[in-house]
């Protein structure tokens, strides 16, 4: 199962917020101080922080990771995609991500008190529009890792499913390829060790018995 990530923001003077979403991450994590991505319809670089509401609103990481966005069981309600979506997840903190921009004109009483821009509960990058993520960006969270074990994958490994419109990255192992599946651990024989112990003592050879809760006489130790 691939690794789970759920997002809930905050309404606050920042972003309207956002209910709970879920996600499963499908790449290591990018984590930064900033990203710069494209906005609006000039697609002007703008920088953009992660946001939490602490001492009333400051800057905090923000975090870039390629996902599935799954469904949530009202989308109606909760804003979510209706059927399992996958991109590029960009996130900050509890009050969403801001986007910095002198432009932007704040709205008194609401975010007069914070840095010119305007912020947003998470920003969502579709996979046709990767090439909007810096490069440093990419080369982490393109690489993708196993969905069974978490296993970083080679860049160039496939999908399976593909043609039932899943894309999802397995290890050899995990997919039960050439390596095949672990094996079923067989019934775990208690015994072994004592009768490995014994044939050992048998033998006259060194035995640790400090597990056994018993001393060994032979070398004289014992009273
Ligand atoms: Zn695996």
């Amino acid at each position: 199962m691939a690794d789970k990530l759920t997002i809930y923001v905050k309404n606050t003077s920042n972003s309207e917020g956002m209910p709970l979403q879920s996600f499963e991450r499908l790449s290591p994590e990018w984590t930064g101080d900033s990203v710069v991505l494209p906005f609006g319809p000039d697609g002007e670089a703008l920088e953009m922080a992660g946001w939490t509401d602490l001492f009333g609103g400051r800057p905090c990481a923000v975090h870039v990771v390629k996902a599935r966005w799954l469904p949530h069981e009202r989308p109606d309600i909760s804003g979510g995609p209706t059927s399992p979506t996958t991109g590029y997840l960009v996130y900050g903190g509890n009050s969403g991500v801001r986007i910095l921009s002198d432009d932007v004109e704040p709205t008194p009483g609401v975010d007069d008190h914070l840095p010119r821009g305007y912020g947003r509960p998470i920003v969502w990058v579709d996979l046709d529009n990767v090439a909007d993520l810096p490069a440093n960006v990419r080369q982490v969270v393109e690489t993708p890792i196993c969905e069974g074990c978490g296993a970083i994958l080679d860049k160039s490994a496939n999908p399976y499913f593909v043609d039932v419109g899943q894309s999802v990255y397995l290890c050899e192992r995990c997919a039960g390829g050439e390596a095949g599946p672990d094996p079923e651990p067989g019934p775990v024989d208690y015994l072994a060790r004592a009768k490995a112990d014994l044939a050992a003592l048998e033998r006259g050879e060194p035995v640790d018995l400090s597990g056994w809760g018993v001393r060994d006489l032979r070398a004289g130790g014992g009273r």
